[in-house]
């Protein structure tokens, strides 16, 4: 039954079996082997990324050298947490992966203003941070273009085009009953998503969508538009990659801003970060003894989690945490101080690059897409 699951970009989404948006959304399951030059890519290796759509078109256009966009954004509520880097880590990949990859990253102000009733004031202000912590991640900006929705008049001009192919009823189909002005973000996402292949921008191309499996209804959305408005746009029918939700630290599903306590992000003080990390929910036993004999459930570990996603680089070290887990040879409170360690490291080493990224930033944020192109050139 296809309402089992609902997913929801703007409310709780919770997953507990993602095969199961195979069958229930058209989601195609990521097959490893037939994306063996993805490799390198760590949420993709560790099945973090479990699905997609059409990304075979990205690999041919790599193969064959063609200019291929990568998009996805950021509603600027708050800090980046780790869902959101989760999305900027995979535009990163697939913009550095070939040269000919440009990235867009829309800052989805006007989808805050009408889901949570931000100012335009206030979400610059968090825009310029957002932005600051993707280019300490490694974004190239020299092949990237940085927007915010409510200056792009391209993206509006989309959306208002775009209005003109749903109905109320589609849009209920695909979102549930939502707030007429979340209807009209979500045309405006249709817009971001087909952004790159305008005009504009050089015409009809294949673009990458990452993104949360719980934003799959935009993409849905995107794909129904391109195939509508093909006969004016011409348009390539936008690819899209999945990546699992980030539970919160106290295990309930999807890390969301809305629970400030429930997450982790890049802005936070280093030695709150540890006691978070230190009072997380564990897969552990009730008794040490009982962890000695039986072993610990990794599977439901949110700390096995932070270090399997986001915070440990070498896989060896990911297979020895999972090994000795299940083997009852970890006890949790240290197997928490490790990855307490891991999380301070990666957090120190990013705030200090992102200190001398916010003029960049602002640069960026304020650069024209005139400026964009000649760059590109
Ligand atoms: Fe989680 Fe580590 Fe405890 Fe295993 S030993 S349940 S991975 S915290």
């Amino acid at each position: 039954m296809k309402d089992t699951i609902k997913l929801d970009p703007w409310g709780t989404t919770d997953i507990r079996d993602y095969s199961k948006l195979f069958d229930l959304f058209g989601i195609e399951p990521l097959d490893k082997s037939k994306f063996r030059a993805f490799e390198s890519n760590r949420y993709i290796r560790r099945n973090i990324d479990f699905g997609h759509r059409n990304l075979e078109r990205i690999l041919k256009a790599i193969e064959n050298n063609e200019l291929y966009a990568v998009m996805s954004g950021i509603k600027p509520t708050g800090p980046f947490h780790l869902g959101s880097k989760m999305t900027a880590d995979d535009i990163i990949y697939f913009q550095k992966i070939s040269r000919n990859a440009r990235a867009f990253y829309a800052i989805a102000d006007v989808e805050a203003y009408c889901d949570n009733g931000l100012t335009f004031a206030e979400t610059s202000e968090i825009a310029t941070n957002n932005v600051a912590d993707i280019l300490a991640l490694g974004l190239d900006p020299d092949r990237a273009y940085v927007y915010k929705q409510s200056e792009a008049l391209t993206v509006m001009n989309m959306a208002f085009i775009f209005s003109r192919g749903v109905t109320n009823n589609m849009m209920e189909a695909i979102y549930g009953k939502k707030p007429f002005g979340l209807y009209v973000s979500a045309l405006i996402q249709a817009g971001d998503i087909l952004l790159p292949q305008t005009e504009g921008f050089g015409g009809p191309k294949p673009v990458l969508v990452p993104v949360g499996a719980d934003q799959d209804p935009h993409i849905r959305l995107a794909r129904d538009l391109a195939k509508k408005y093909y006969p004016d746009f011409k348009f390539v029918l936008p690819s899209a990659i999945y990546h699992k939700l980030t539970r919160s630290l106290s295990g309930e599903y999807k890390m969301s801003k809305r629970d400030p306590l429930s997450l982790l992000t890049l802005d936070d003080n280093p030695t709150l970060a540890k006691k978070k990390v230190m009072s997380c929910f564990t897969g552990g036993r009730e008794t040490t003894e009982n962890q000695k004999k039986y072993g610990g459930e990794p599977e439901k570990c949110v700390n096995y989690e932070l270090c399997v996603i986001h915070f440990a680089e070498d896989d060896a070290l990911v297979k020895k945490i999972y090994n000795e887990c299940v083997q009852g040879k970890r006890i949790c409170g240290d197997c928490k101080k490790e990855a307490a360690e891991l999380v301070t490291n990666f957090l120190n080493e990013h705030q200090r690059r992102k200190a001398k990224l916010i003029d960049k930033s602002r640069e960026l944020l304020a650069r024209s897409r005139e400026q964009l192109i000649l760059s590109l050139k």
